[in-house]
Formats: structure tokens, C-alpha cells, sequence
């Protein structure tokens, strides 16, 4: 019997659990998993911080999928550019979206465009060492800075514009972003929430660590102080309701950074000429339907830097049905939806499939749901009369980095950080990434 053929379009957490769960199925299997990037791993690489060792590692479960015979690695291919999904499916029996959510939201206020304010996904990829982000997007040269926001997200990038450059350039963050934070002179981070306490979606372990950073003074509102916690509040949205309130009562003034929780606070607009110089911000409340509404006058906040976390946003693929209000494929069950109803041998997995949420663990259970509605397809998709066969579709992909070309990078990147006593110091150019995957053996400095 022939192998099922299977692209992957995603290298991410999303795409290779998808590819591992298929490698189960109890048949043969061949798996090509494309990615845009030259490396594999995608957010797990270019979103989890630098220094949240533990998730990094799960890059071993990973590279364990990349390391079976039975599956491929096509990286610095851009389907939809470098190869068309059509073509993909006319060369695999199934083809499984898991390319992520690469763009993100906007604010929607005046003078957001304004240089110094950006996406925390773009300062968030610059100090993963993303090629898309050139070393210099990100100066660091203001006192204070504001985050808006109050997911994960916003409170990574709090940490890292607050914690130590010592701890951090013993992480793999290029050698541009040591400097960068060596540099820095940020002082004040203001954390603008536009909501309460109880309604932040950041975790209760995330959220410890902002209280834990060496020299660094979190300076709470005083409302909170006094908050009331309904007694069905869930348990982890407690006890980070309690931690706030235990920062509320800490003596403050000693520390030379300080991190500074706004609740009920939204901005409207971000303000400067050249570029950015402060935000103005307006007190909220919920009104007696639950909406949130202005509480009082706006104030302005010195800032010289803004940064907007309020959410990634899926992109579309040419030929693929998207779903605008909500930025993802139209997809249910895992199979991917044409006219409503399940295309035969159209999968997808991941945050382009489901939205922006979700832990990594998540993708696991996208994987099987996946895997599960192939075993139940299986039949018909083997029935599939292909026009095309994967070989076909390499041969017009040269340059695509393989999985010889990722260890190279690997290889690289650790010889790399061996310098500079470290694991692991990011590649971070596209063409530095490409000429490592080109050579062999592990090369000597590159930027
Ligand atoms: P998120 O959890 O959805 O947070 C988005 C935040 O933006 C919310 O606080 C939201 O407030 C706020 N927001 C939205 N529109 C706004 C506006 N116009 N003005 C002001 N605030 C606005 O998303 P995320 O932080 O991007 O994280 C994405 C996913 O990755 C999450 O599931 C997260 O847990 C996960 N993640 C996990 C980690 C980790 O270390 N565990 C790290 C990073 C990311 P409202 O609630 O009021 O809408």
C-alpha cells in the first residue's frame, strides 16, 4: 500500500504534534511539514521568553518528530508564495493548516503608529531573534515605557523590559538584544489594564515572577487594596487577586525599576509628533450591564514607548477560507471547512484554527482531534486520485532548508553560545540563518 502523503503547512508546536499524532496512526505515513522560516518550532522559538527554560525544552519532544524517517522538514518556503496550496493538494492525500497567528491587533486610537509604539508580538520576536525584525527596531532609550494589556503576553514583556540584563544575556537572545538591554534605560514600566483584576488573563504563576524580579519595586493601585473576592472565584484568579493585594501592602521607594499595575485604565490615545512621548489614559468602569464605560477624565502618562499586547491575529492564505471576524480558518473538528461543510483531506490545528489562546499544551489535543478525523477518513482519502506527488513539489523548492539544513543552524547557534558561555545564542538575519544551513559544521560568529 502507498504511504499516506501529508503537508503540514507550520513547523510550530500546532504542526509537529499534528505530524506526531499522524506518525500513530498504525499505517504508513509520510509527513512533509513546511514553514515559512528556516528553523522549525515557530512560537515555541519566536514567542515563549527567552528565559522560561522549561517550556524551551519541550523543543526535544519536537525535534523528536523531525528526527523520524518518515517526516520531512521543507523550511524558507512560503506556501501561497513559494508553492501554492492547489499544488499541495494535488500532491498529498491531506494537507493540514497550522501556520499560527502571525499578526496581531490593533488598538484602534490616534497615534498608535507613531515610532515608539508597536506591537508586543514585534518586540517580543525581536528579542527571540526573529529575521522578520531588524536588530535595530528596538532602542531601549527612554525611561519609561507602557504595556497594554493584561494576558501572558504583556507580562513577558514586562518582565524583560524590567529584569536584569545579566539573567538575561545568559539566555540564547542575539547579541544585539544583550546589548540592547545592557543599555537600556528604562526605569518605569506602566502595565495599563483596562479592566480589573479579577477579568486579567494573565496566569497566576506568570503573574508571581513580576513579583519576584531582583531591584524592581511593583507599585499596585490602591484600589485594590480593598478589592472584595466573590466567593465562586476560581482558585488561580484568587490567589493572584490575593498576590496583588499582598503587593499592594509592600513598602515601595527602595528599588531603581519599578513596575507600575494599572487597573480599570484604557488608553485613547498615544501621543508625540516625530514619535511617541506619552498616552493618554482614560479611568474605566463596568456599568450596570456589564460594559465597560469612562469613569472619569483622561490623564496623560510620560511614556516614551508604547507597546500594545492585546492579542494576535491569524492571517489568511490565498485559497483558503478565512474567517475575517475572528481571524482564523473556518475549521470544525479539526477539518477544515469549504462552503460550510468538511472538505475531504483539509485539516488544521493551532491557533490558525482556533484563535490566539491556549497554552502550547493545547496543541496536543488539536494534534489528536486531527489524527482522529484522518483515522476516520482514512479510507476515502486513500482513495484520492493525486495529480501531482510530493517529489514533484520538492523539486521546485531548491533553496527549501531541510532538516540537514536546521541541525547545521543548530549546530551554529550552540557553537555560538559556547562562546560566550552560554547554550545558545539566536542566529538572527536571514541571510546569517540561511548561509548556516548551508554549511556543514558549526560556524564562527555570525550576527
Ligand atoms: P490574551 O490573554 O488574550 O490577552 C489580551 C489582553 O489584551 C487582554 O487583557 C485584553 O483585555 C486586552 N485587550 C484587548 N483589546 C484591548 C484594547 N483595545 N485595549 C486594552 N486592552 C485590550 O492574549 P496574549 O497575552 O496575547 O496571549 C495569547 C495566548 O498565549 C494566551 O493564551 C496566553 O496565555 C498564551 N501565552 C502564555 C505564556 C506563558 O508564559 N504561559 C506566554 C505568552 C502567551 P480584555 O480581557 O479586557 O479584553
Amino acid at each position: 500500500m502507498d504511504p499516506l502523503r501529508v503537508a503540514v503547512i507550520g513547523a510550530g508546536p500546532a504542526g509537529l504534534y499534528t505530524a506526531g499524532a499522524l506518525l500513530e496512526l498504525g499505517v504508513p505515513v509520510e509527513v512533509d511539514v513546511y514553514d515559512r522560516l528556516p528553523t522549525p518550532f515557530g512560537l515555541l522559538r519566536y514567542g515563549v521568553a527567552p528565559d522560561h527554560l522549561k517550556m524551551k525544552s519541550l523543543a526535544v519532544q519536537l525535534q523528536e518528530v523531525l528526527d523520524d524517517p518518515r517526516v520531512r522538514f521543507l523550511g524558507d518556503v512560503e506556501v501561497g508564495r513559494s508553492v501554492s496550496v492547489d499544488a499541495l493538494r494535488c500532491a498529498y492525500h491531506a494537507v493540514v493548516y497550522a501556520y499560527g497567528a502571525a499578526g496581531d491587533r490593533a488598538l484602534d486610537v490616534p497615534g498608535e503608529h507613531l515610532p515608539g509604539s508597536a506591537a508586543a508580538a514585534r518586540f517580543v520576536n525581536w528579542y527571540s531573534g526573529h529575521p522578520d525584525v531588524p536588530a535595530d527596531s528596538f532602542s531601549l532609550d527612554t525611561e519609561a515605557a507602557a504595556v497594554v494589556g493584561a494576558g501572558n503576553v504583556a507580562v513577558d514583556v514586562a518582565r524583560v523590559l524590567l529584569k536584569s540584563p545579566d539573567e538575561l544575556a545568559a539566555t540564547d537572545v542575539p547579541d544585539h538584544v544583550v546589548a540592547a538591554l545592557r543599555a537600556s534605560r528604562v526605569r518605569d514600566v506602566h502595565l495599563l489594564v483596562r479592566r480589573g483584576p479579577l477579568q486579567a488573563t494573565w496566569g497566576y504563576k506568570e503573574l508571581r515572577e513580576l513579583g519576584e524580579l531582583d531591584d524592581v519595586d511593583v507599585v499596585v493601585d490602591r484600589h485594590t487594596r480593598a478589592l472584595e473576592l466573590p466567593a465562586d472565584l476560581a482558585p488561580m484568579a484568587r490567589r493572584s487577586a490575593q498576590m496583588l493585594q499582598e503587593w499592594a501592602e509592600r513598602p515601595t521607594g527602595s528599588a531603581s525599576r519599578r513596575l507600575h499595575l494599572h487597573f480599570w485604565s484604557r488608553p485613547v490615545a498615544v501621543q508625540g509628533s516625530a514619535a511617541v512621548t506619552g498616552l493618554v489614559v482614560e479611568p474605566t468602569r463596568f456599568d450596570e450591564h456589564g460594559l465597560l464605560v469612562p469613569a472619569g477624565e483622561p490623564h496623560g502618562l510620560t511614556v516614551g514607548m508604547v507597546l500594545r499586547s492585546v492579542g494576535y491575529r491569524g492571517l489568511s492564505l490565498p485559497d483558503v477560507p478565512y474567517d475575517e471576524r475572528v481571524g482564523t480558518v473556518t475549521a470544525a473538528g479539526g477539518r477544515l471547512l469549504r462552503d460550510g461543510a468538511s472538505s475531504l483531506g483539509e485539516y488544521a490545528a493551532g491557533w490558525i484554527c482556533r484563535g490566539p489562546v491556549g497554552v502550547l499544551g493545547t496543541n496536543k489535543l488539536d494534534a489528536e482531534l486531527v489524527a482522529a478525523a484522518v483515522a476516520e477518513d482514512l479510507p476515502a482519502l486513500q482513495a484520492r486520485v493525486l495529480s501531482s506527488e510530493p517529489g514533484r513539489v520538492h523539486a521546485g523548492l531548491p533553496a527549501a532548508v531541510t532538516c540537514d539544513g536546521w541541525r547545521a543552524i543548530d549546530a551554529a547557534e550552540v557553537q555560538l553560545g559556547a562562546e560566550q558561555s552560554r547554550d545558545r545564542a539566536k542566529i538572527s538575519s536571514w541571510d546569517a540563518l540561511r548561509a548556516a544551513a548551508r554549511r556543514p559544521a558549526p560556524v564562527p560568529a555570525v550576527v
